[in-house]
C-alpha cells in the first residue's frame, strides 16, 4: 500500500545536541500509527517536525509526505499543508480553542463555509454547542469539537499529539474510539502520540521510542507480545532495574555511545556500550544486541 508518509533516516538536532537519531518509519493511506515513549523520547519533536514548526532544528534525512519532501519546502507551502491536508489535535484542549469566540465562529476559521454539522453530531455532539463559548464546555466535549475541526478539511493524516491526556479514564477511550471511528469511515491516516500503553488498542502499527530512538516497531504484535525489554517495561512486564547497570559500569560515555537504555536495562552488559543497531525480526524492527533471543 502506497506510503501517505514516509519517515527515512529523520535526525534533528538543536545546536550540537542531537534529539532524534535516525528515525524511520511509515503510515500508509488509512493506518493508525502509535508513537509510544517517555517524556524526552523524541516524540514531540518528530509531530512538530512533520508539521514544520520545529523553529531552531537542523533537519537531516527525508519526511515525504503525499510524495513531498517536507525537509525541502518552505514556510508558506508548510503552512499551506497544515491548513488543509495534515490535521493537528492538541494535548490540552483547554488550551486550543479561543475563550472570546464562540465554537461556530472557531469552525467556521477551519472549516469556512462548509457544512459540518453531520460531523459534530458523529463526534457526539448537536447543533447547539455552536453558539457556546469554550468556557461553557468540559474537556471532553472541547476535544470532540477539536477532533470535527480536525476531520472538516478532509486531511490526508491526523496528527494526535496526547489527546486525552487532560481527560479522565473513561473519557479518554470514547474519544479514542471516535478518532478511530472517524479515521476509518473518511479513511485518513493516523498518527497518535502517547506515553500510556493502555491506549494502544485500535493501532495498526506501534512506534516504541527512547530518548530519540526507535527501539521496537511493528504491528500490534508489539502490544500483544512485546520483544524489546523497554516496551516489556511500558507494558509492565518487566521492572526498572537501574542497578543491573550501575553493576557493570558508571561510565558516562556510556550514555553518549552506548545502548539509550543501558542504565535501565537488567539483560545489560559489556556489548551494551555500543549502540544496537536496528534488526528486523518476525516482521519487527528491533534496536537490542540480544533481538534474536527474544523471537
Ligand atoms: S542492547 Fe543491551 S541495554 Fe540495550 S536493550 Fe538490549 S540488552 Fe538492554
Amino acid at each position: 500500500m502506497k506510503a501517505v508518509l514516509e519517515v527515512k533516516n529523520l535526525s534533528v538536532s538543536f545546536g550540537k545536541n542531537e534529539v532524534l537519531h535516525g528515525f524511520s518509519m511509515n503510515i500508509a493511506k488509512g493506518e493508525a500509527l502509535s508513537l509510544i515513549g517517555e517524556t524526552g523520547s523524541g516524540k514531540s519533536v518528530f509531530i512538530k517536525s512533520i508539521l514544520g514548526i520545529n523553529y531552531g532544528a537542523k533537519i537531516n534525512g527525508d519526511l515525504i509526505f503525499d510524495g513531498k519532501n517536507l525537509t525541502c519546502i518552505d514556510s508558506e507551502q508548510k503552512r499551506a499543508l497544515r491548513q488543509g491536508p495534515i490535521s493537528y489535535i492538541p494535548q490540552d484542549p483547554n488550551d486550543a480553542l479561543d475563550p472570546v469566540y464562540k465554537i461556530s465562529h472557531q469552525i467556521k476559521e477551519i472549516a469556512g463555509n462548509i457544512d459540518i454539522s453531520g460531523l459534530i453530531k458523529t463526534c457526539g455532539e448537536d447543533n447547539s454547542v455552536l453558539e457556546l463559548y469554550p468556557h461553557q464546555l468540559s474537556g471532553g466535549r472541547k476535544q470532540r469539537i477539536l477532533i470535527a475541526m480536525a476531520l472538516s478539511g478532509n486531511p490526508l493524516l491526523i496528527l494526535a499529539d496526547e489527546p486525552t491526556t487532560s481527560l479522565d479514564k473513561p473519557l479518554k477511550k470514547r474519544i479514542l474510539k471516535l478518532l478511530y471511528q472517524l479515521k476509518d469511515e473518511k479513511e485518513t491516516s493516523l498518527l497518535l502520540v502517547t506515553h500510556d500503553f493502555a491506549l494502544l488498542e485500535g493501532s495498526d502499527k506501534i512506534a516504541v521510542m527512547y530518548n530519540g530512538y526507535l527501539m521496537e516497531y511493528g504491528d500490534y504484535g508489539v502490544v500483544e507480545n512485546p520483544f524489546h525489554p523497554y516496551t516489556k517495561l511500558l507494558a509492565g512486564a518487566a521492572s526498572y532495574d537501574r542497578e543491573a547497570g550501575y553493576r557493570i559500569s558508571n561510565d558516562d560515555s556510556v550514555l553518549n555511545e552506548g545502548c539509550p537504555l543501558f542504565y535501565r536495562c537488567s539483560l545489560a552488559d559489556k556489548r551494551c556500550r555500543k549502540l544496537p543497531e536496528i534488526r528486523t525480526l518476525s516482521n519487527r524492527l528491533i534496536r537490542c544486541h540480544y533481538a534474536a533471543n527474544f523471537v
